[in-house]
């Protein structure tokens, strides 16, 4: 629904000057007197928006903790959004943080309480983070834990008696299962494995409602970059298919936290092959009446399919998260033979379409799904600079393939539209100079600014360095918690987190929360208040905003540096020096985020308390450049 402009359209002044004037008028004088501190780096940051906005270009806008950004680009994206009548989107870093954005007296509730505004805003979550109905009816005849029946109870009536639309009432976000873990929501949430397109529950399924109730935002759309990126990604086929895409036409876009679009494209712009996928596809094409030589060159497809997997299984390194690939001959072999033999079956789908025994929906989209298939061997058997890694989750093994040119995509996709693009980070440039992101996202035309933070960290902040060694980190942190204090401990990967939950004693894990343990928002809510007074967490280093007393202690376990993955190595691998170029770049950016933590208004203050080990101390001279205040040794 079209919004109102919060401000008149003067015959005289063209609509960027009219909102000028509105920008001025908000910050200068309604919020103030309304007791927000707005600030000069905030006013400056709100017209620089304002001339992206007018100019339709890409704006890079550093500014630092504490600047107000939130605001900064609320009001122009607000108005703008009601002026052409299509939504603003807002992509946050991280699917957890979404929510956060929206959180009561968050920065949106301030605003529209200030200025009466009434903002439509809409939530976009990726498809995982709701409930297939599909999965949850067979996981329902499985699964007899309380979990489930839980789900089941919170569910409108109408959804399970198939009664009318009218009385569906939108249902199915993770958020409103704060008790089921991550791991029994892989049970029921949907996954790349469901086919939407045919499945007779999509009218009253909690994904297809919550997409059509976001669509329709008059205001803004809020979604993570990865989700972003996935809508980009398949827009072009599933228009193709008839399906709307993943998100609507907008008429700007904030990407909150942007310098990490690169990693959130990245993910987004792989192949994926599952060990399962195919086999269950093929067996529906096998009806009556489909001719011998169809039915030969499936099964022959299904088992070379079966034999690769079998020899994937054999030559990965398992045990990390991306699992490693040695490519042996006869695997690269197997993919060849796929090719050819997904080559020999579409052209007997030539034929097979003149017969019309397979239903004809059921074949194009299995053509779709085998031109994908093949496209992706190509590339894994005959592009070396690709990468490729496997992935394993409760449906099986998936093989992820990621050819190496984002850039291309990102033109094309979305920075040749003349679509106004904000980048809002504390950190996107090297010495305010961007070209370094630029040049990695392949953006050509581009405004920037850098505003510092306005926070006088010197008198509120402390910064501890422990030199420790690594086994002794834990018996360091259970020391350090004694002092009772709101404490967040940042872990560099599940895997570490893991190892110190195993090493802690049972009395220290009774007060902690563990990241994956329930739902994350969940989680913070409880830590935000009091419920939980150490929260360990690896994907926090970003986006948790939590003042004064909520948090007054952050505790770096481990430095930040990069998962000795495929996808890392490949980054290490085109790079001239990998620890000066990917190593400590990523590390240091992800360590600034993660003490940003702490401070988060004018009254925060507490205390940064640094585990390093040998290898770790060794870059204290790096970190004392680094930090806002020096770190003293402990
Ligand atoms: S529409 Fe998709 S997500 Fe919804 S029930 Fe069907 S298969 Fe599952």
């Amino acid at each position: 629904m079209r919004q109102k402009l919060p401000f008149e359209l003067a015959k005289d002044r063209s609509f960027f000057e009219s909102l000028g004037d509105w920008i001025g008028d908000v910050l200068y004088d309604e919020l103030p007197e309304k007791g927000f501190d707005c600030r000069d780096e905030q006013i400056f940051m709100a017209y620089q928006i304002e001339k992206a906005l007018k100019e339709k270009k890409v704006l890079f806008a550093e500014a630092g903790v504490g600047t107000g950004k939130t605001i900064a680009y609320l009001l122009p994206a607000i108005a703008y959004a009601r002026y052409t009548g299509r939504p603003a989107l807002i992509a946050c870093a991280d699917e957890t943080l979404i929510d956060q954005l929206v959180k009561k007296g968050g920065d949106i509730e301030k605003l529209e309480q200030a200025l009466a505004l009434n903002i439509d805003v809409r939530l976009a979550k990726s498809r995982d983070q709701y409930l297939c109905l599909k999965r949850f009816q067979q996981a329902e005849n499985i699964i007899t834990e309380d979990w489930i029946d839980d789900i089941a109870f919170s569910m409108p009536e109408a959804v399970i008696t198939h009664g009318p639309m009218r009385d569906i009432t939108l249902y199915g976000d993770r958020s409103d299962y704060p008790t089921v873990s991550d791991e029994d929501w892989q049970f029921v949430n949907y996954n790349e494995l469901m086919q939407c397109a045919v499945c007779d529950e999509r009218n009253r399924c909690g994904q297809t409602l919550h997409r059509t109730h976001y669509r329709a935002a008059g205001d803004l759309i809020i979604c993570s970059q990865d989700f972003l990126m996935e809508h980009l990604a398949t827009k072009a086929s599933r228009e193709r298919e008839g399906q709307l895409a993943l998100l609507p036409e907008v008429s700007m876009m904030v990407l909150d936290e942007g310098h990490l679009l690169e990693y959130a494209a990245q993910k987004a712009m792989t192949y994926k092959v599952q060990a399962r996928t195919i086999v269950s596809m093929l067996e529906r094409l096998m009806v009556d009446g489909v001719r011998e030589k169809t039915l030969y060159a499936m099964e022959r497809l299904q088992d070379h399919h079966e034999l690769f997997f079998d020899e994937l299984r054999d030559v990965v390194t398992l045990g990390e998260e991306r699992m490693r690939i040695t490519k042996s001959q006869t695997l690269l072999t197997y993919g060849r033979q796929l090719i050819q033999d997904v080559d020999t079956l579409m052209e007997e789908f030539v034929f097979e379409s003149e017969m019309y025994m397979i239903p004809e929906y059921e074949l194009n989209m299995a053509e779709e799904f085998l031109e994908h298939y093949v496209a992706a061997m190509r590339i894994f058997v005959e592009k070396e600079d690709a990468v490729d890694w496997v992935e394993e989750s409760t449906d099986g093994f998936t093989l992820v393939i990621m050819p190496r040119l984002i850039t291309e995509v990102l033109q094309e996709t979305l920075f040749s539209k003349k679509l106004p693009i904000v980048f809002s980070s504390a950190t996107l440039s090297v010495d305010q100079d961007f070209s370094y992101i630029a040049y990695s996202l392949g953006i050509r035309d581009y405004l920037s600014f850098t505003v510092a933070s306005p926070f006088d960290y010197e008198s509120v902040m402390q910064i501890h360095a422990h030199q420790v060694p690594q086994q002794q980190k834990a018996t360091m942190v259970e020391r350090l918690l004694q002092q009772p204090k709101q404490t967040l401990i940042l872990f560099k990967s599940k895997q570490a987190m893991d190892a110190f939950r195993a090493t802690v004693s049972m009395m220290t894990k009774l007060t902690m929360a563990f990241e994956g343990d329930r739902e994350l928002s969940a989680i913070v809510r409880d830590f935000q208040a009091g419920d939980i007074q150490t929260l360990c967490a690896y994907h926090l280093w970003e986006g948790l905003d939590l003042p004064e007393q909520m948090l007054t202690r952050v505790i770096i376990y481990d430095l930040p540096f990069p998962p000795n993955d495929p996808l890392f190595d490949a980054k290490r691998a085109f790079a001239e020096d990998a620890f000066e170029e990917v190593e400590l770049p990523f590390m240091q950016l992800r360590l600034q985020q993660g003490m940003g933590r702490l401070i988060r208004t004018a009254n925060d203050y507490g205390t940064i308390e640094l585990l390093l080990n040998e290898e770790e101390a060794t870059l204290l001279p790096t970190l004392q450049n680094l930090c806002a205040v020096a770190p003293q040794l402990a």
